[in-house]
């Protein structure tokens, strides 16, 4: 079984973007739906598959997002529709602590089976991202007797008062939300671009303040884990530099601390690996997951070592909908694309195809400071040219361009100035290097 998006795999403009009826149906959702919720293109989706959406006047868009890494084997992939309709028909909730099913417990043998690390694992499963890192901070704080945890500037981790306390970012994230739970300390991170102390190479500066200031100001043995994206996605697809992790994963095995890689973003082949952590032999004790992982459906699970996911006292884990049959299935599905479509290998290729581009586009625009990323997770910071000064007007101005045309494209960053791309695996090449093309003239304008 291939997974043959079952729509026209085309750039097709009928109307301006928004057309009419999205404009139509955007006033009713001004009207219904809470104002403090954010839309990135102003377009009311019918339906989508493969690199496109489709919206209710019928343009046909190229989706270079993946509704943030998650369709990483496209809308409705057909080995998640099958899995998710048969699993409807059979039965929708039991609660898998009240009455368990298979489909959880595949989930769980196939996340222990895929993670980095030939140790005994184990998983627990829940239905987003941000619950998924709380229950790594329950799991590794209850494992170790320890409370501080350890995260980092620029980082990511969720919307929920624990992990917007992670959260390096304040607007939009944080303004106004707390207070903020305690013993959560943020410390400096590897930032290749802006980095003037390590150019490149982590062995020395920015790995030691990190473990120095751990040492002084929190007590290496108070502290339960280090939480880390092992490239920081929502702060701007930063890849630290190379060492960097291997560093702070040593570290932690000498102090008796938990290493937490959060790969809710990088998971899934999406950065050419199945997971981030493979690209410099990581082997984090525990491992988030969510975003790629069900094909779009909610599900987040915690993988790691046995001995830690078994220390938590019986029931001291769970959730209502936790791991629910239908997002499982779905995950079953998703997962069984990835590898019989080779997707992680599909990952490289789109990466290749991206890199080639958007360095070609660096050495023509000046506003574009830095080409980075791993696989199909690319980014490119823009700057005022000459400088490294934050240009989030290009950024807007290249985002409201690629719209217009049927391109739609991500941003991401501290500073609000990087463009993030994250297509959909399964995205045909043709569409791919169209939308190449059409950032590329987005950034000529700008
Ligand atoms: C998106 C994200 C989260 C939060 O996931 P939700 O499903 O939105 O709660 C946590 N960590 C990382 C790295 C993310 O990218």
């Amino acid at each position: 079984m291939t997974t043959g998006p079952h729509i026209p795999q085309e750039r097709k403009l009928v109307t301006a973007i928004p057309g009419p009826k999205s404009q139509e149906l955007i006033k009713r959702r001004s009207d219904a739906v809470s104002a403090a919720l954010g839309m990135a293109i102003p377009v009311v989706v019918e339906k989508a598959g493969g690199g496109v959406i489709v919206d209710v006047d019928g343009n046909s868009i190229i989706d270079m997002g993946a509704g943030i890494a998650v369709v990483n084997v496209g809308n409705s992939a057909d080995r998640v529709v099958k899995n998710v309709q048969e699993q409807v028909s059979a039965f929708t909730h039991t609660c898998f602590m009240i009455a368990p099913y298979m489909g959880y417990i595949e989930v769980c043998e196939a996340l222990n089976r895929l993670t980095p690390g030939t140790h005994k694992k184990k998983s627990a499963l829940f239905n987003s991202g941000a619950e998924a890192v709380e229950n790594a901070v329950k799991i590794a704080r209850n494992f170790t007797k320890r409370q501080a945890v350890v995260v980092f500037e620029h980082g990511y981790h969720g919307r929920t008062n624990l992990t917007m306390a992670m959260t390096a970012k304040n607007m939009p994230y944080k303004e106004g939300f707390g207070p903020f739970t305690p013993e959560v300390y943020r410390m400096p991170m590897a930032y290749p671009y802006r980095c003037d102390s390590c150019s490149g190479s982590c062995k020395q500066s920015v790995l030691e303040t990190v473990l120095h200031k751990i040492e002084k100001e929190i007590g290496a043995h108070n502290v339960a884990c280090i939480v880390i994206e092992p490239i920081m996605g929502e702060g701007g697809f930063i890849v630290p530099c190379e060492g960097f992790l291997p560093g702070l994963a040593k570290f932690c095995s000498e102090n008796g601390i938990l290493f937490v890689a959060d790969e809710v973003q990088t998971g899934f082949a999406r950065t050419g690996a199945m997971f981030a952590s493979e690209h410099e032999g990581i082997v984090p004790d525990l491992i988030t997951t969510a975003k790629g992982i069900a094909g779009g459906l909610p599900l987040a699970a915690v993988t790691g070592r046995a001995d830690v996911m078994d220390a938590v006292h019986l029931s001291g884990l769970g959730g209502t909908y936790g791991g629910s049959p239908i997002a499982c299935a779905a995950a079953l599905g998703a997962i069984a694309t990835i590898e019989e479509e080779k997707l992680v290998d599909r990952a490289n290729v789109i990466g290749k195809i991206m890199t080639d581009a958007l360095h070609e586009m660096k050495q023509k625009y000046p506003i574009i400071g830095d080409v980075r990323g791993r696989g199909a997770m690319q980014a490119i910071e823009l700057v005022l040219p000459g400088t490294k000064e934050p240009n989030s007007a290009a950024l807007a101005s290249a985002i409201k361009y690629c719209q217009q045309k049927g391109v739609l494209i991500l941003s991401a960053g501290t500073y609000g100035n990087v463009i993030r791309l994250l297509p959909p695996l399964v995205m045909p090449e043709h569409l791919l290097k169209e939308a190449l093309e059409i950032l590329d003239e987005a950034l000529a304008q700008a």
